[in-house]
């Protein structure tokens, strides 16, 4: 067998991400020699053990991370910098840290200055995901042909760049290496911003009179139905995000804002081509996913 990556990977969070990547882990046998989990709670750590995901559990992220030549943040973002400060004593020399938080420069800000000197800090963000949370949750084909995106500041080493990227390309993974600031602006759209609309929708259904709110949910295969799958995501996951990466999200947001005030405009003057165009353009990125493999 091929040689493990790491010899010990502490996940901090086993979700979701965390537990997806300690099932790869414990299928292939070429991540990690061993797995540590560690959790908020008692009772998800005592789930992990019953799932037999992991070689190990810490209640305290202190002594999860002790010994480890790889930990990996899998809380969520707002979490970090706590999490960042309590561990940062207990990292080993020459142990490589990294996360899977879905915004990359709040990362760097509030991770980047306890990162002890001789430790190497390698943000990361797979992009991969479903509407479900918890360690029930994971499973071992979430990341196969989906990115990972990778935004290690300058100066980075290059050898500690390459074991994480690895480690992603063994869950399945493809790689690319990404500025932190582009990376927040592109998720602000593909991503943050569909999350935005999609609980603004639910709301805005259920903010209706009884009556036609119930219409909403015999009727809700007509197109809402998507949106409640993307509304049925964390709630803590979701506002953390939606603040660590404020300035993209609401750029985009000003954005759309400004395309579906047009839309409406099209709307209410009765202007065919542009509404058709419109649609047009949907079609046409819809079509290119599927020829990415994406869709
Ligand atoms: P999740 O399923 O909700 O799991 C979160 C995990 O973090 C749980 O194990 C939770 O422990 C733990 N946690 C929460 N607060 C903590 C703390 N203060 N200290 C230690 N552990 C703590 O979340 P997820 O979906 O895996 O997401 C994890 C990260 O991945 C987030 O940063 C998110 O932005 C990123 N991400 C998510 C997706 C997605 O689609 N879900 C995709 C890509 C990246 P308890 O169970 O004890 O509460």
């Amino acid at each position: 067998m091929t040689e493990p990556v790491f010899r010990r990977l502490a996940l901090i969070g086993i979700g979701l991400i965390g537990s997806s990547v300690a099932r790869i882990a414990g299928e292939r046998g070429d991540l990690a020699g061993e797995v540590v989990a560690n959790a908020r709670s008692q009772a998800t750590l005592d789930r992990v053990m019953e799932l037999g995901i992991a070689d190990r559990v810490e209640l305290d992220p202190a002594k999860a991370v002790a010994g480890a030549d790889c930990v990996m943040l899998c809380a969520p973002v707002g979490t970090y910098e706590a999490l960042a400060q309590a561990i940062a004593p207990h990292l080993a020399p020459g142990c490589v840290l990294t996360d899977v938080g879905s915004t990359k420069q709040s990362v760097i800000r509030d991770v980047g200055p306890h990162v002890p000197a001789g430790v190497h800090f390698v943000p990361g963000h797979p992009l991969a995901g479903t509407e479900y949370s918890g360690p029930d949750a994971g499973f071992t084909t979430l990341f196969q042909g989906r990115w990972t995106l990778l935004t290690p500041p300058p100066g980075t080493d290059a050898g500690a760049v390459e074991k994480v990227a690895e480690l992603w390309r063994r869950c399945g993974s493809m790689i690319e290496v990404m500025e932190p600031g582009h990376h927040d602006r592109v998720l602000a759209i593909v991503s943050h911003l569909p999350h935005l609309l999609a609980f603004t929708i639910c709301g805005t259904a259920d903010a209706l009179e009884d009556e036609s709110r119930q219409q909403v949910l015999k009727f809700a295969a007509s197109g809402f139905r998507d949106f409640t799958r993307i509304a049925a995501s964390d709630p803590v996951m979701w506002r953390d995000i939606f603040l660590n990466n404020r300035e993209a999200l609401l750029e985009m947001l000003q954005r759309f804002t400004e395309d579906a005030q047009a839309m409406a405009r099209a709307v209410r003057w009765g202007d065919p081509e542009y509404i058709e165009h419109r649609i047009q353009q949907g079609r046409a990125i819809r079509k290119s996913l599927i020829e990415l493999k994406q869709a």
